[in-house]
């Protein structure tokens, strides 16, 4: 048995030990990191003052301090220094600015219709992103770009995008950078959604989890043992893409009667706009299921069938101990999520169910682009070490 223990790792194990403390539990004084991390004072203080000087720490005056001293606490770096969180989508792209605690201002989005050509998306991004990088004051880490779509992860290129062509053979986050000159990490959209519910949503601290996103595509992200499962390429997660009506309508990837062109809000979308024969997007039928204008009860009830398949699916391949569902159309009406639960009952193996909790995802495309950034910013600093379980 080999009992050497390399000081490199045990130095990048006291970091990471630190980051994941201040993640999880926000701002704290140095006491309760050392408390929280169970890790000895004088180690506390050299992975600090090591994270300070990277610029991922920051140290200051606790929020609501009394009069007197005030008591000084770490964080994760919020206002030295920010990242940026592109979100790249079929009919609009959005882009905000925020610290590596994830949080932002809504008013400080920057939003854009996704231009037709490559050349076209990149520019107004790049500029949105200038002005954003300029405006913030403070030194701008990174920019986290959430694509949907398969993306080599070797690479950093799009290789397909049934619902965003133009990035087809594009490596954004290469082509951002060189007009930004900081660094720019590409991650598939429900990976980064994956990434963010594990940082800042309703994962937070779990490592198994899964997150099934069914807004504008179906794509998969799956947690399992503190990782990201991406496959050999990057290309893991595709479930939909997996045919369930042979005889289905023509899918973007070229396929017939994909899971995604039945079981989405953009399904719902075009089935609403389709009856109603005019062009709506989800925010349009939502409004209008609420205010009782649209009577297409059999067209949202079958999303939701659906929706439980995909579900149950991820449910019985990955028995993820949390499977989050990301989706709008719950919205549409009181007690949608309760309904994708009872049809759940039957859908997905019983054990596998019992062990499962699942829940409304919490975090956004936004917050997805960001934590990719944030992601990619920890793990080259300290690494999360695999060991044996
Ligand atoms: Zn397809």
């Amino acid at each position: 048995m080999n009992t050497t223990v390399n000081p490199g790792l045990l130095g990048r194990l006291n970091l990471r030990r630190v980051l994941e403390v201040l993640q999880q539990h926000g701002p704290q004084s140095r006491a309760d990191v050392m408390r929280r991390s169970g890790v000895s004072a004088p180690t506390v203080s050299k992975a600090v003052d090591s994270l300070l000087k990277s610029g991922l720490l920051e140290e200051g005056e606790a929020a609501g301090a009394a009069l007197g001293r005030p008591a000084r606490v770490l964080r994760l770096a919020s206002k030295s220094v920010r990242v940026l969180g592109l979100v790249l989508d079929a009919r609009i792209c959005s882009l905000v600015s925020s610290g590596l605690d994830g949080t932002f201002e809504e008013r400080d989005a920057r939003t854009f219709p996704t231009p037709g050509s490559y050349r076209r998306l990149i520019d107004r991004a790049a500029r949105c992103a200038s002005e954003l990088m300029v405006g913030s004051g403070a030194q701008t880490l990174g920019v986290g770009i959430s694509m949907p779509g398969l993306i080599d992860r070797r690479s950093g290129e799009g290789v397909l995008s049934p619902n965003l062509h133009v990035t087809d053979g594009r490596a954004p986050g290469r082509d951002l950078a060189a007009k930004l000159g900081v660094e720019c990490v590409v991650r598939q959209e429900s990976h980064a959604l994956c990434l963010a519910e594990g940082l800042w949503g309703a994962a937070k601290g779990l490592s198994d989890f899964a997150m099934l996103d069914a807004s504008t595509g179906l794509g998969l992200g799956v947690m399992s043992g503190g990782r990201l499962l991406e496959g050999a390429a990057g290309f893991a997660g595709e479930l939909g893409h997996l045919t369930i009506d042979p005889k289905g309508r023509t899918c973007g990837c070229g396929n017939n009667g994909c899971l995604e062109t039945v079981a989405t809000d953009s399904a719902l979308s075009r089935l609403v706009s389709e009856r109603l024969r005019r062009t709506l997007d989800i925010d349009g039928v939502i409004r209008l299921f609420r205010s009782g204008k649209v009577h297409a009860q059999d067209t949202l009830d079958q999303r939701v069938d659906y929706l439980a398949i995909a579900a149950a699916a991820v449910i019985n391949v990955f028995n993820p101990s949390t499977l989050l569902v990301h989706a709008r159309l719950f919205e549409a009406q009181d007690g949608l999520f309760a309904q994708l639960l009872d049809r759940l009952a039957r859908r997905a193996l019983r054990p596998s169910l019992a062990d499962c909790r699942i829940l409304q995802a919490r975090a956004s495309k936004r917050q997805g682009a960001l934590a990719g950034i944030v992601h990619h910013l920890m793990e080259s600093t300290a690494p999360r070490l695999a060991w044996p379980q």
